[in-house]
């Protein structure tokens, strides 16, 4: 499905093709907690980027979080007038982008299970809302976004 997103402020806009668009996929670590985590997670989706195309992208700024002492090759982009969080892009998956939840505008489908990861990481404050069938993982799970779609039979048609 065609994932539409944008900023608060309205000054990015971008749209991209995702075959795994279910919002399951809550992230409680520190990054995602502290950058774009409302709810003491984030929760990020898969798209193709080759189908990515963005508009106001001279407002995106990069933030390269320290992770071990180390800047991480991953790119948190976000808008630089407003804050939004918008997606992550890493180098060592260059097919990809992970839009956040948060920035979609598209209606996403409703996740039947959940996946609650980097639970390690998680602030004391945050309760996990475990559901029947929802996993958890104190790091990351093996199950990739797009094989969570396979088990699931959601992966979407086109692209
Ligand atoms: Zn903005």
């Amino acid at each position: 499905m065609k994932l539409k997103g944008s900023c608060h402020c309205g000054g990015v806009r971008f749209e991209v093709e995702s075959s795994h668009p279910c919002p399951f996929n809550r992230c409680y670590c520190s990054v995602c907690r502290k950058t774009a985590g409302g709810g003491g997670y984030a929760i990020n989706l898969a798209a193709n980027n080759g189908t990515l195309k963005v508009s106001g992208g001279e407002h995106i700024t990069i933030y390269h979080a320290i992770i071990n002492g180390k800047p991480s090759p991953a790119e948190r982009h976000f808008c630089k007038l407003c804050a939004s969080a918008l997606w992550v892009y890493d180098p060592r998956w260059p097919e990809l982008i992970h839009p956040f939840a948060s920035a979609i505008d598209s209606d996403l489908p409703i996740p039947p299970e959940k996946t609650h990861l980097m639970i390690d990481s998680k602030a004391g404050w945050v309760e996990i809302d475990e559901k029947p069938n929802d996993k958890c993982f104190s790091q990351y799970p093996r199950e990739s976004i797009a094989d969570w779609h396979e088990r699931l039979n959601l992966t979407s048609a086109g692209s």
